[in-house]
């Protein structure tokens, strides 16, 4: 979990401030940059040599998208999706936007080839652990592992889900969809390709280090920094194109008592929060893909990770492990400059 922490926003204002950066005396600015609030993160999309009427527009439009995703894709403020999952609960169909029906259809290939370790479906046990907030952490007890296995007796799934054209029905009423796993991957997707057919190129889409970036900064490649588990940076690396980082980790958004911290990523198989995995970064060129893997990649652990890369399509993967040693895929290695002291292993596949 990369984003940074935020007062909690009015339930629908998105924030945005317009910063010009001016390259030395030039007269154009050559960096554009703008900041946004969505799904209670910060995301800040940086533009290189865009004219600033371009720039100016992209910013409007990318403010009024990112209001529409936030108002339709939120797991528990009311909307689109807090109405499509009371349809599912009393076992009628729902109407759904084709950003929601495009949401379901990449959860539907992440569950499957993830064999449920990625799963949109289970927001009555995230919702019941207490992480439909965006007030982190979580003070108290975990809840009565009876609640816990009535869930995950219930087995939601997004496959239970029936697409056709807008509608969506479901064979499961304990279907309960909550994209946090997925949405700000898809979210700056939709960013990204709205800032290529304004012929915007050379761009970075950044939610607290989860991102996107196209192009290039000018003369040289964009630099990006990977976050460390424990604070800090891990290591940095230079994009090419077009291609997303992201992170996952158990280290930002949990739940806590006395005895024990409870992060926020769950085990749809058990119902409790995956404990072992620190972070897992993926690149990959889709923001939505990226997301989703690094999500389920965490629930896979230290002994299936590698597995289900494979299965996702994907060779530049880095788990880091709850001591803090880093498994890395012998791209993502070749990719990754490393900080000094990081323990590492390279797995070759
Ligand atoms: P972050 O928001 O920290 O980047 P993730 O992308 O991993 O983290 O998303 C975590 C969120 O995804 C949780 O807050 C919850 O809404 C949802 N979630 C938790 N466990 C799963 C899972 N196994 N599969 C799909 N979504 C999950
Ligand atoms: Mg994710």
């Amino acid at each position: 979990m990369l984003t940074q922490p935020m007062p909690r926003p009015a339930t629908t204002a998105l924030c945005l401030i317009f910063c010009l950066f001016l390259a030395g005396c030039q007269q154009q600015p050559a960096e554009h940059k703008a900041q946004f609030f969505i799904f209670g993160t910060l995301l800040e999309v940086s533009l290189w040599d865009t004219p600033p009427e371009t720039a100016s527009r992209a910013f409007g439009e990318l403010q009024d998208m990112f209001q529409q995703m936030h108002n339709d894709w939120h797991a528990w403020e009311p909307g689109q999706l807090t109405e499509i999952n009371r349809a599912f609960q009393a076992g009628l169909p729902a109407l759904a936007s084709p950003s929601i029906v495009k949401l379901v259809e990449y959860s539907q290939q992440a569950e499957l080839k993830t064999d449920g370790r990625f799963n949109p479906a289970i927001g009555a046990l995230v919702g019941l652990w207490g992480f439909h907030t965006s007030d982190y952490p979580i003070e108290g007890p975990p809840p009565a592992g009876s609640q816990i296995r009535a869930l995950v007796a219930t087995a939601p799934s997004s496959l239970d889900i029936t697409i056709d054209g807008q509608q969506l029905t479901t064979s499961n009423r304990a279907v309960q969809l909550d994209f946090g796993g997925i949405a700000k991957g898809y979210a700056i997707d939709i960013a990204c390709d709205h800032l290529k057919t304004l012929g915007i190129n050379n761009a970075i889409v950044n939610a607290g280090g989860d991102l996107r970036a196209m192009g290039d900064h000018g003369s040289r490649p964009w630099r990006i920094a990977v976050r460390s588990p424990g604070g800090g940076i891990i290591g940095s690396l230079q994009t090419t194109r077009d291609e997303a980082v992201f992170t996952s980790g158990n280290y930002e958004r949990f739940r806590q008592d006395q005895l024990q911290r409870y992060p926020h990523i769950l085990d749809p198989r058990t119902g409790w929060p995956v404990q072992d995995v620190a972070s897992v970064t993926v690149i990959t060129r889709q923001g939505w893909l990226a997301d989703a893997a690094a999500t389920a990649l965490i629930v896979a652990g230290l002994e299936e990770w590698q597995g289900v890369a494979i299965s996702l399509g994907l060779d530049q993967v880095m788990l880091v492990d709850e001591t803090g040693k880093a498994w890395v895929t012998e791209k993502m290695n070749e990719r990754l400059e490393f900080v000094d002291g990081v323990e590492k292993e390279v797995v070759n596949f």
